[in-house]
């Protein structure tokens, strides 16, 4: 039972609802494993059904099963049908309504329908409330007023869901007995334009292509919605679309194996917690594990590689989902991949300002006549151009029928009535084919991806307007030492500044979490408890810097031992101390040299991929380029260097001084210089690895 594409429906049974998207309207919703396209305003059947059929052409012929939900009752009470076209079978009563229904956007019968079924049937009723002025035969204004049509009130189904409404109840706030009457004809016309890939659950095996099913937006009534859409019908179609294309197709699967009779059934009525667990899919992930930065024993010095390769395997995200505008998902990591709704260029399109007609140009001068109008972008031209002629056409504007090459306006001469130019010229020239971008339903990018201000622009033209990202990752960062001073305040000469915290500050934000800054610890244990255990309930992780070594004063390590989590790291690479990691009360501590330099590497080479992971996206690997050293050095084999760097004149100079103290060398500095474990001497002009900081900077 695997349905790749939802299609959720919220019908009505009023008239046309105007231009501007408003509640009480037809609205609908694509989704896809667990993500929707943005709710569709439908301002009339007539709309809503060229809409549902185009909708259903274009998944069928892109190779996508499909479940649709209406949220229409897909029959009435035991009785009524029988009573009507002789049998239960509600597929029956469908046609035996798509015959007799008149509608357009301003008006339809179904009071007087309504009125005519019930003088068939014995007694007063079951059909009740005429909202109209005058009186119509046979049909009682109040519910009270109805006697002896011995019908149910309700289905089986319609009982077994909470604020249920009958739909003998043509009209007044809730009902739905009105979009019943004026839904079956739509039904019974998508069941015979669809035919054999289409079939009816439950009254049918679930297994063409195109599967319609009854829902009912009420089956998770206490979900928050108004965060997805202002209008609650665009909510619940949003909603209801990544609750059922999120589900497991085992649970959809179950969902769907009852057992049916002709009244027909409530989807996911009865199984609310499997559709919840699908519409929420906040769940939370599981918490890392204690021993997770345990490295393996035995190791004296850890490579590097040795030591990312442990983060990568052991670490996971750690943060939940939500949903978000495009505009504001700048920088956010996507939780579910994003597909394109449609095509880019939806339709053929001319890629430059000219003249267009039916190509190829044949060598020689080619004089054509124009007609008369004009296409632009957002202005199509509504007729056919003809053989042999031309059309002035704009960027972007829908190549018209009869048109598929563009000459380009500074190619041709032109009177009033022709154009002529030099061919030859190839058809399809100086045009953009449909699709040719992007396709409907293509995977355009993957989950894990950290959106970037492109990215924007691509999903947008794929016309997805909301994305399920990870929530952002609470960084806090905290600063160790007695003789610590903030920024700027008087400061006696054994007391140095807290450079650290600005810039772990900055970078964690330029990575794109939200940065909660705890402020700076004394070496005193107590006081650092306190801090940790205050800060790590608000935090996803936390980057310390300072006293993480096995020294006296080196609380931080010795803490993170106390918990029986400590994994201190001595990684073979300079700059940088050993690296303390541990989780404190389930928050995973990155616990930072002091020293600036040291702290900076740190953060960019372990805290930034680690943290990325932790955030739910991909391990990145930071970009470098191989370039001419301008320097001469020796250095200890077995050791991972990163020294300060810059480029000049295409080649790769050093800070003066190695010191890691030397703070400024990281302003002096445009990125780092990877020097390989095994490399003991560097001569100049050997190709060595700039990494720019902007490769460590996102
Ligand atoms: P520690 O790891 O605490 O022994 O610190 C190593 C060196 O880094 C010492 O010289 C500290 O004074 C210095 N240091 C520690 N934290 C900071 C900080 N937040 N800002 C600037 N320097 C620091
Ligand atoms: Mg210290």
């Amino acid at each position: 039972m695997i349905f790749d594409r939802v299609v959720m429906v919220d019908w009505s049974g009023g008239n046309d609802r105007g231009a501007r998207p408003t509640k009480d309207a037809i609205w609908a919703c694509i989704g896809a494993a667990g993500t929707t396209s943005d709710p569709v305003y439908l301002r009339n059947r007539q709309v809503a059904e060229a809409w549902i059929i185009q909708t259903l052409t274009g998944l069928r012929a892109a190779g996508h099963r499909v479940l649709v939900g209406f949220d229409l009752c897909f029959a009435y009470p035991k009785g009524f049908a029988t009573q009507l076209v002789g049998s239960e079978d509600p597929l029956a009563l469908w046609d035996w309504f798509a015959a007799r229904v008149t509608d357009s956007p301003v008006a339809n019968n179904r009071f007087d329908l309504a009125g005519q079924i019930n003088a068939r049937l014995p007694g007063t009723g079951p059909f009740w409330f005429n909202a109209l002025q005058r009186d119509i035969p046979h049909l009682p204004r109040k519910g009270t007023d109805r006697t002896g049509h011995g019908l149910p009130e309700k289905r089986t189904a319609d009982l077994a869901v909470k604020g249920s409404f009958s739909p003998w109840q043509l009209a007044g706030a809730g009902a739905v007995g009105g979009q019943v009457i004026m839904g079956f004809p739509t039904l019974a016309r998508l069941r015979r334009r669809f035919d054999g890939d289409l079939a009816v659950w439950p009254f049918q095996p679930p297994d063409a292509q195109i599967v319609l099913a009854e829902t009912y937006f009420s089956l998770l009534p206490d979900l928050n919605t108004p965060k997805l859409h202002p209008i609650k019908d665009a909510a619940q179609v949003m909603l209801y679309a990544r609750a059922f294309s999120g589900l497991a197709p085992a649970d959809m699967a179950q969902l769907m194996a009852i057992d049916a009779t002709p009244e027909g059934w409530v989807l996911g009525a009865g199984a609310e917690s499997v559709l919840r667990a699908a519409a929420t899919r906040d769940v939370p992930p599981p918490p890392l594990r204690n021993d997770c930065f345990a490295m393996p024993q035995g190791a004296h010095w850890t490579p590097v590689d040795t030591a990312l390769d442990h983060l990568r395997t052991q670490l996971g995200p750690v943060t939940g989902q939500e949903d978000m505008p495009i505009a504001l998902s700048a920088g956010r990591i996507l939780a579910q991949e994003v597909t394109a709704r449609r095509s880019h260029p939806p339709a053929p399109n001319a890629a430059v300002d000219g003249y267009g007609f039916a190509g190829p140009a044949p060598v020689g001068v080619n004089r054509l006549p124009l007609v008369a109008g004009r296409a632009a972008a957002g202005q199509p031209y509504g007729g056919t151009v003809p053989p042999g002629h031309a059309i002035r056409i704009l960027t972007g504007a829908n190549l018209p029928d009869g048109v598929d090459t563009v000459v380009l306006q500074e190619d041709v001469t032109t009177t009033d009535t022709s154009v002529a130019f030099h061919g030859p010229l190839k058809q399809g020239a100086n045009a953009r084919r449909a699709g040719e971008d992007m396709t409907a339903g293509e995977m355009i990018l993957p989950a894990g991806r950290k959106l970037t201000p492109a990215d924007l622009a691509t999903i947008t033209a794929a016309g997805v307007g909301v994305v399920t990202v990870q929530k952002r990752l609470r960084v806090g960062v905290l600063s160790t030492g007695d003789e610590l001073r903030d920024a700027g305040e008087p400061a006696t000469v054994g007391q140095i500044f807290d450079a650290n915290r600005p810039m772990l500050c900055a970078v964690a934000a330029g990575w794109g979490y939200d940065v909660v800054d705890l402020g700076r610890a004394p070496d005193d244990r107590p006081t650092l408890r306190q801090i940790l255990d205050d800060s790590a309930p608000h935090c996803d992780v936390i980057l310390t810097s300072g006293g993480a070594s096995a020294g006296d004063e080196d609380h931080m390590s010795a803490l993170l031992s106390g918990t029986g989590s400590l994994a201190l790291w001595r990684i073979a690479m300079k700059p940088g101390r050993p690296l303390a990691l541990g989780l404190w009360r389930g928050t995973p501590v990155f616990g930072l040299p002091g020293n600036p330099v040291a702290a900076m590497v740190c953060a960019m080479i372990f805290a930034r991929p680690a943290l990325q992971v932790m955030a739910g996206g991909g391990w990145p690997s930071p970009e470098g380029y191989l370039l001419p050293a301008d320097f001469t050095k020796f250095k200890k084999a077995g050791r991972r260097e990163y020294l300060r760097a810059r480029i000049v004149d295409g080649r790769v100079h050093l800070f003066a001084s190695e010191g890691s103290g030397r703070v400024s060398g990281l302003s002096w500095a445009t990125g780092l210089v990877e020097l390989d474990d095994a490399a003991q001497e560097i001569t100049a002009g050997d190709l060595v690895r700039f990494i720019p900081f902007g490769s460590f900077a996102h």
